[in-house]
């Protein structure tokens, strides 16, 4: 069995101790990976350190080249990449391609970006005081940048935590999820060989508990840039101290259905952004609320194109759905399915395990207490409920203790301008549902969906000190 290593200071390195990394879907061995020591992780943090001033001296040129070499590497090594999601978190073909085109042209946007970020001229001389003075801002690197990632999409948001600190010349130290550090070392290994300097990027892989941790409370670390759940993020800001801190949660997303001319395709999308990636995805559709005027008839659609979905081995070429993340997420989202229909929900599709996949579920009449509605699901399981006023909509897609993006569908102006304004979430989704994320566009929520914003564009900002410059003329 292939042993993978640790990428610290542009070289690769054995691990003391290797834990094994398993197939979600068949639980096959498929490598053993690195459990890096404290003092392999202090390593990593160190090199980075003595990096910021090589990446610090990079020309905006210099660091868009690196970074466009990169998103080149990865649509010339697709199918590699894709083959590696499929191993590592079961995620089917399909879906896999998709994830590696969006890696590219993430990178692609933090090549453009790293070209355009500029500060501004202060007129000092609006302040009384201010007669005879000159002032502008510019953006200055962080420094040592540590990435934590979660196990869904584990190139792209690898991407949106590299593309920009190096587009803004810092240095990165790497954590991915457990179950995905396949793909981080693959990415580590583009970026040696798209010429980025050594000891700019460091791969550390084992336990968050662990590595994350000593990341998290290492002073020489200035930023701290996380996505993954609300119990761990949480945990991260509690012991980061004055690090900067971005959170990308998770959340609970909702769509309304109001009124459309297409109930066809809304439900289509609401099948997809269900049961995509067999749910595991920030933004899936969790809660459907349907004007009461078309509820049967949306449910029947979506019920219809639920049962098109091909459920299977993630290396199949037609395969939609496939197996959860671990054995123990299936177990809960079974419970969790239980625990709606003791309480009265009734299930109109799926429901049930279908060997190591959960088959896609669509639930009605569920209660907003039930752990279906409420908690996040993060699994292929949909709840439908109608509703009988605009306002009582509105209510039901705030009533959650999350915020990250929501979705309208109304033919209404009115509806739409009002759902911008009343709708408490990060992004807010007229006409399409809310799993709707292109890699420019701001993204982040609000409530326990977490702080900060990603898309290159800010997140790059997020990733520089403002430095103001006053001239005495
Ligand atoms: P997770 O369990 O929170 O893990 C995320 C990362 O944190 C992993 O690398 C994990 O390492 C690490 N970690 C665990 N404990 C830690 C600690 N004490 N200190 C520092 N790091 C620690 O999340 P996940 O299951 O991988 O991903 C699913 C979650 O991510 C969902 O809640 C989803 O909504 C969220 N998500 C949010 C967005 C967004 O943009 N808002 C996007 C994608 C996913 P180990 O794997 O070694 O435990």
């Amino acid at each position: 069995m292939e042993k993978q290593q640790l990428f610290i200071n542009g070289k690769w390195e054995e691990g003391v101790q290797y834990e094994e990394l398993r197939s979600p879907y068949n639980q096959e061995v498929i490598s053993m990976i690195p459990l890096a020591t404290k003092e392999q992780v202090e390593n990593a943090i160190a090199s980075a350190q003595q990096t910021t001033k090589t990446m610090r001296n990079l020309t905006a040129f210099e660091r868009a080249e690196i970074l466009e070499k990169v998103s080149d590497l990865f649509t010339e090594r697709l199918e590699e990449c894709a083959l590696i999601l499929a191993s590592e978190n079961a995620k089917p073909l399909k879906a896999a391609r998709g994830e590696i085109v969006r890696t590219a042209e993430t990178y692609k946007f933090a090549a453009e970006e790293a070209k355009r970020l500029h500060g501004e001229t202060v007129p000092l001389d609006a302040a009384k005081s201010g007669k005879g003075r000159f002032g502008y801002t510019k953006r200055e690197p962080l420094g040592v940048i540590a990435a934590i990632t979660p196990f869904n999409f584990p190139f792209n948001l690898v991407a949106h935590k590299l593309g920009p600190a190096f587009a803004a010349g810092n240095t990165v130290v790497l954590k991915p999820a457990s179950q995905t550090p396949l793909s981080a070392i693959m990415t580590a290994k583009l970026f040696e060989e798209a010429g980025l300097p050594k000891g700019a990027l460091n791969v550390v892989t084992g336990k968050g508990s662990v590595v994350g941790d000593l990341l998290v409370q290492d002073d020489r670390v200035k930023m701290i840039t996380f996505t993954g759940s609300v119990p761990v993020g949480m945990r991260i800001k509690e012991k980061a101290g004055l690090k900067r801190v971005t959170l990308e949660l998770g959340s609970n997303a909702a769509v309304i259905i109001d009124s459309t001319d297409d109930l066809e395709t809304a439900a289509a999308r609401c099948a997809e952004g269900a049961f995509n990636f067999a749910g595991q995805v920030c933004i899936s559709v969790q809660r459907i609320y349907v004007n009461e005027n078309v509820f049967e008839e949306f449910v029947g659609k979506l019920k219809y194109y639920t049962r098109q979905l091909v459920l299977g081995d993630p290396k199949s070429e037609t395969t939609d759905v496939s197996s959860l993340i671990n054995p123990n997420e299936t177990d809960r989202i079974d419970k969790w399915v239980q625990e709606a229909k003791a309480d009265g929900a009734k299930v109109v599709y799926g429901g049930k395990q279908d060997g190591t996949v959960f088959q896609p579920t669509i639930l009605v009449n569920t209660n907003e207490k039930l752990s279906v509605s409420c908690n996040e699901a993060f699994g292929p399981v949909v709840s439908v409920n109608s509703y009988k006023t605009w306002d009582e909509a509105i209510s039901l897609v705030n009533d959650s203790e999350y915020g990250l993006q929501a979705g309208v569908y109304t033919t209404n102006i009115q509806r739409a301008f009002e759902a911008a304004d009343r709708l408490e979430v990060g992004g807010v989704i007229i006409n399409d549902i809310p799993t709707f994320r292109v890699d420019n566009m701001p993204y982040g929520g609000v409530k326990n969906s977490g702080v900060g914003k990603e898309g290159i564009k800010y997140s790059t900002e997020e990733m520089t000190e403002l430095k103001f410059v006053s001239f005495k003329l």
